[in-house]
């Protein structure tokens, strides 16, 4: 078995233990003969999967009674506008903070469905690379939001603004069950399942009771099935839901849950993100693009010194690409794969979600080490 350490920023690496237990169970689960791909989600098989999938989410992140926990698809993306349609129905009007590509979009969205979008703080002139401080928001919005975790500038908030009675909306796609979370600071929670949870397929929501409108009060035009409604009253099963991926997140929950819950990620995390961040601060070769403060412990771009030079230097440029693109192969060569940065920050980028090992951390750090000297 050659597996190599992945460090694709999603779909991401899953934990092995929860891999080997699904090809065990492929052929026959738990005695039916079938495989889960295969059962009728009304099924008495698969009733328990799903129930336990969303007992689990409650227990590990702690959910308040009073909110919902929904399994929808569409992605993330389709969360920026239903969160718009459900949400932004009263004065039609909410605030953003804008820290990158994932913000934006969602602010985009919205705009396109009516909303009156207020971004009332960016980091834009800096690249995205902190997260602006704001201690307060208040004003007639329907809701405010944040990108909590900011996959491809490589930014997580280490604050949460106080927004009163508005609800806060949170994208924790990147995030989602890396370290604890106060639910009950918001209004509604989504995460796309491929970065921390599960494979593709399955979007993670979470939203408070109260929140939840009548389909007919949304937006008009919002179609059933991105009511929030529409799954709330049927448990997640008006139509067929992403079954197997989500027989494959209750197996990731139950890996977490083995390895001390949210708590135990955070620790987990840490550990691999100050040993990257440690390794990268202290070398003249690497440096990482996301300021002290604002950084993630998930997703950690970094730049060589080939990168520092000026923008109209094509010579230098050049020579940029050329290392970047030798690095990149090479770590591949070496079994540490998908390092390749997002174009918008350029370099590298390392994504150590949960299931990413302190191993594979030390592993890409003994290559950057190796790669440094020889270049
Ligand atoms: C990946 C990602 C998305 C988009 O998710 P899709 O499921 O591909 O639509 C949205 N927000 C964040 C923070 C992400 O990392």
């Amino acid at each position: 078995m050659a597996r190599v350490y992945n460090f694709s920023a999603g779909p991401s690496c899953l934990p092995e233990e929860v891999l080997e237990d699904c090809a065990k169970e492929m052929m026959d689960y738990n005695g039916t003969g079938q495989s889960v791909m295969e059962m009728s989600h009304r099924s008495k098989a698969y009733e328990p999967i799903i129930e336990d999938a969303e007992a689990m989410v409650r227990k590990l992140m702690k959910v308040p009674e009073n909110y919902k926990v929904l399994f929808v698809q569409g992605g993330g993306s389709t969360q920026f506008a239903m969160v718009a349609q459900n949400l932004g129905i009263k004065n039609k009007k909410a605030a953003y903070i804008e820290t990158g590509v994932w913000a934006k979009k969602a602010a985009a969205e919205a705009k396109k469905l009516g909303i009156a979008v207020d971004v009332i703080a960016s980091s834009k002139d800096k690249n995205y690379s902190y997260i602006p401080r704001v201690e307060k928001i208040s004003g007639d919005y329907d809701y405010a939001y944040i990108c909590l975790n900011n996959t491809i500038m490589g930014t997580h908030y280490e604050y949460l603004p106080d927004t009163g009675n508005i609800p806060l909306v949170a994208d924790i796609s990147s995030c989602v069950l890396s370290e604890p979370l106060d639910v009950s600071k918001f209004g509604l929670l989504f995460a796309g399942a491929q970065k921390n949870l599960a494979p593709a397929g399955v979007t993670l929501v979470i939203v408070r009771e109260d929140l939840i409108p009548e389909p007919e009060a949304c937006l008009p035009g919002t179609p059933t099935m991105l009511a929030y409604k529409t799954h709330a009253d049927n448990g997640s099963m008006y139509n067929t839901p992403p079954c197997y991926t989500i027989y494959v997140l209750g197996k990731v929950l139950h890996w977490i849950e083995k390895n001390g819950g949210a708590e135990g990620m955070l620790k987990r995390n840490k550990e691999k993100a100050d040993y990257l961040y440690n390794f990268l601060d202290s070398s003249d070769f690497y440096h990482a693009t996301a300021e002290k403060g604002s950084r993630s412990l998930m997703n950690v771009p970094f730049l060589t010194k080939y990168s520092d030079h000026a923008a109209d230097d094509e010579a230098a440029a050049a020579k940029e690409k050329e290392i970047n693109d030798k690095f990149v192969k090479a770590a591949a060569a070496a079994g540490l794969v998908n390092l390749k940065g997002h174009r918008l920050v350029g370099g590298m980028r390392a994504s150590i979600y949960n299931a990413m090992s302190l191993d594979g951390v030390k592993a890409l750090v003994d290559f950057m080490k190796k790669f440094a000297s020889e270049n």
